[in-house]
């Protein structure tokens, strides 16, 4: 990281400061206080990112795959080299507990780079013979410039996973991370530079959605937009995206089901693996499992256990290795998070353990830390039952039998992620087959293959990023006729 707490923009393989020379401020939500500034970048600074990542366009899209790949692995050496260092701003500049981030997000980063970089080199093109006598063939060009936008909850995770592809492909990029959790794409932004990427390849613009987020999508130069956010944004971004026919993939919100069947094995590890599936990173995961639905012969039994565990969870300082959670990520998404339990309240909701806010001792006294909190008595209609509320709350209701559990699963307005518990094999086919989601895990939570489709159906977006997939939407096709 840089010496000065102010962090800068990459462009033109620079480091720079915003065209304005205004900053936000950066806050360490465990303690409040704010200790570090970002770019409050412009269209100015949007529009000097995108002219350096054209003229940077042709030289990059016709290297040798082999080559971006040896630089994007480069710069993973060199991230995984810093994993500390990572580690730690991350928990800062997040609330994340520290042994999260060395566990989860920064390994992870690391994966999406060398996973993108193995697999453009591995890529084949697909080939139609006709019988009559000709032969076509497809050819995948990069795009051009490409946008890639992404949230505060897994920063430099969610970061990697889009411009790896993007840039794997043959794709100059202008990113921008989230202005509430900018430090470890900047340090990763100067890293590149030690990589030895030419000027313009890979360029990031920091600032605030409405502004710098809102000047990438509208650029015209632009080809491309990746997402990664709320479902609100995703929907002006796609209203902003589609009158100039730009290619959008956006990866939005969930309200996920986590299904506990009598016949589960409910082992101590099965059962620890729930709980995480609604409470790690704070519930602030887009995975997480926030609605519980267990089965009705099993109600009583299974919410005694769970909750047991769930009062075991130690809320404290990220930056202690006991802590299992941190704190929420800004003071208006704890004042938000409360709202939703107060809401809860509103509605007939029985508090079952947390509901409240936490002020760990010591130096985290002013941070915004809220206890583990499970609700049940609360119908699946309700607005608790159906808005994301993103945080570490977990709502329990009962089901009878398996299409009550597909109904109620179903019934609500996002379709990312369910998680299904279950001995019987045939059960698990059948309702993988009904749960209209875009990944369903049996018997687990969070296994991720970098090679899966990854993304949501109804509003939790549009597309599939990974793998292939994400190959694909980072390339255009091309139908290559040739008549012998
Ligand atoms: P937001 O939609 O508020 O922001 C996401 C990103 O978009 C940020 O970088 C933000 O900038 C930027 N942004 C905001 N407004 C605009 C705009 N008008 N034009 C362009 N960019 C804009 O989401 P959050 O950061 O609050 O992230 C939480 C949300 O992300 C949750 O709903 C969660 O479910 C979802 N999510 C989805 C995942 C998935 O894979 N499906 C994974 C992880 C999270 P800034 O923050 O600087 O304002």
């Amino acid at each position: 990281m840089m010496p000065s707490t102010r962090l800068a923009n990459l462009i033109d393989g620079r480091l720079q400061a915003p065209v304005d020379n205004r900053w936000l401020d950066i806050h360490e939500p465990a303690t409040g206080v704010v200790f570090a500034h970002c770019p409050d970048s412009t269209a100015a600074d949007v529009d000097a990112a995108v002219k350096s990542a054209q003229k940077a366009a042709p030289g990059w899209a016709s290297m040798p795959s082999e080559e971006r790949a040896r630089l994007i692995n480069r710069l993973a050496d060199l991230v995984e080299a810093r994993l500390e260092e990572f580690a730690a701003l991350e928990s800062r500049d997040s609330g994340k507990p520290v042994a999260l981030a060395r566990r989860l997000d920064i390994p992870r980063a690391v994966s999406n780079l060398r996973f993108f970089a193995a697999a453009i080199i591995a890529w084949d093109s697909e080939s139609h013979a006709m019988e009559s006598g000709a032969i076509n063939y497809t050819l995948r060009r990069p795009l051009g410039v490409v946008g890639c936008i992404s949230p505060w909850n897994l920063p430099l995770y969610l970061f990697t996973w889009k411009i790896a592809p993007a840039l794997a492909s043959g794709n100059t990029v202008v990113a921008k991370p989230s202005e509430i959790t900018p430090c470890t794409a900047a340090l990763l932004g100067e890293l590149s530079i030690e990589a030895g990427f030419p000027p313009g390849v890979l360029n990031i613009v920091q600032g605030r959605g409405p502004t710098t987020g809102q000047a990438i999508v509208e650029h015209p130069a632009i080809k491309a937009v990746s997402f990664t956010g709320s479902t609100r944004t995703g929907a002006s971004i796609a209203a902003t995206a589609a009158p100039q026919f730009k290619k959008v993939s956006l990866e939005l919100g969930g309200k996920n089901p986590a299904i506990v069947f009598a016949d589960a094995d409910l082992s101590d590890q099965n059962l620890d693996t729930i709980v995480r599936s609604g409470f790690a990173n704070q519930g602030e995961i887009c995975l997480c499992g926030s609605r519980l639905l267990v089965q009705r012969s099993i109600y009583d039994s299974f919410r005694e256990r769970y909750l047991a565990r769930v009062k075991a969870l130690r809320v404290g300082d990220p930056e202690e290795a006991s802590s299992d959670l941190g704190a929420l990520v800004s003071r208006e998404h704890f004042d938000k998070v409360m709202g939703c339990i107060a809401q809860a309240r509103d509605e007939g909701g029985q508090i079952l353990i947390g509901g409240h806010a936490l002020s760990p001792t010591g130096r985290c006294a002013e941070g915004w830390f809220i206890a583990p909190t499970v609700i049940d008595g609360l119908p699946n209609e309700t607005a608790t039952n159906q808005q994301e509320i993103f945080g570490p709350v977990v709502t329990l209701i009962p089901f009878e039998d398996e299409a009550d559990a597909v109904a109620i699963a179903n019934g609500t307005g996002y379709g990312l992620a369910a998680s299904l518990w279950t001995t019987d094999l045939s059960r698990a086919h059948r309702m993988g087959a009904q749960l209209d989601f875009g990944i369903v895990w049996i018997n687990c939570w969070l296994l991720r293959d970098l090679r899966t489709p990854f993304g949501g159906t109804k509003q939790s977006g549009v597309g599939r990023e990974g793998g292939a997939e994400a190959l694909r939407f980072f390339t255009e096709p091309r139908n290559i006729c040739i008549r012998y």
